[in-house]
């Protein structure tokens, strides 16, 4: 495989001199604690895989884990991107393990998944973006565990022509790419991304494999308008997109982007509805919600929804 040195960004920009406002009462996280998470760990390290689960600090951790829940992320652990909000180690990645469809579809096996969810990080050093690398883990895990349905949660594929192609053509039953944002804070939260590009991304994904679920999600509480948030969501309807998630955003770091705002409770049932009614199939919103959040559970609900909708018409 070839690769060029072009890396985006490689430092992280974004260095707010204003600290985060406290979390409020409604965000309570539970640490990775259980006996299930210890194993869970153990498993990861052993087939020398990741998830976004640890790299990201994500704060539902405890809760999944304990369930035997994780999401995949792969590619290694060093992204070529440096978005404000991710707390995925920037810099330079080393070279693909060959052996990760493998020891990934094992991992499933032995975990007994129902879902799969699997990331990865933005690989601008390789010609396809790390596409021939996601449809080997989908081909590798559907011979050696069928059972499982599969979620991927892709980067942009930026000036990589034909890498979305390749990976929908591997038919996942869920292609989620997060916006993330609203345009407008892209260049300080987003800024080796583009918004359209990353939504032309989402309609691409239904017309190659009409069948596959479309997924896509932001953050809220990074300085965004609540008009900004409702032309996303048309955006995103605009793209045919069939799942929305909408979640608080956490600063990982003091060099991360500052929260600006916990949005409360209220607000989320009300994003909730207003997707609702904008034509969503499903719509998860919540202050803990996250892209892998329950995938297992609302990819059932996915299918439910479809299957109404067409009885319908
Ligand atoms: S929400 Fe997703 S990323 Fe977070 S712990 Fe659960 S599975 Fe992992």
């Amino acid at each position: 495989m070839s690769e060029t040195t072009q890396i985006r960004h490689p430092e992280k920009i974004h260095r707010p001199d204003n600290p985060s406002p406290r979390k409020p009462e409604w965000i309570r996280v539970k640490a990775p604690t259980s006996s299930e998470a210890a194993e869970v760990r153990q498993l990861m390290r052993s087939k020398n895989l990741h998830t976004v689960c640890e790299e990201a600090a994500c704060p539902n951790i405890g809760e999944c884990w304990k369930h035997r829940h994780a999401s995949f992320m792969i590619l290694g652990d060093t992204c070529t991107r440096a978005c404000a909000f991710c707390n995925v180690r920037t810099g330079k990645p080393g070279a693909v393990d060959m052996a990760e469809p493998e020891n990934l579809a094992q991992s499933v096996k032995s975990m007994g998944l129902a879902h799969v969810v699997i990331t990865s990080v933005d690989r601008d050093d390789l010609e396809d973006g790390g596409a021939f690398q996601f449809v080997a883990c989908i081909e590798r895990i559907r011979a050696l565990a069928p059972a499982p349905t599969l979620e991927i949660l892709t980067p942009d594929f930026r000036d990589k022509p034909g890498s979305l192609d390749r990976v929908a053509r591997a038919r996942p039953d869920v292609f989620n790419h997060n916006l993330e944002t609203a345009p407008r804070l892209y260049p300080s939260i987003r800024p080796g991304a583009r918004y359209f590009e990353s939504l032309r991304l989402l309609q691409r994904a239904k017309e190659v494999e009409p069948e596959i679920f479309t997924k896509s999600g932001i953050m809220v509480g990074l300085g965004e308008e609540r008009i900004e948030v409702l032309q996303v969501m048309d955006d995103l309807r605009s793209a045919g997109v069939d799942f929305l998630t909408i979640g608080q955003y956490l600063q990982p770091t003091p060099k991360h982007a500052a929260v600006q705002r916990f949005v409360t409770p209220a607000e989320f049932e009300e994003y909730k509805t207003l997707a609702r009614a904008k034509g969503f199939l499903m719509v998860s919103a919540s202050p803990l919600t996250r892209s892998s959040h329950h995938a297992d559970r609302d990819f059932q609900e996915l299918r439910d929804a479809r299957a109404r909708q067409r009885q319908r018409v």
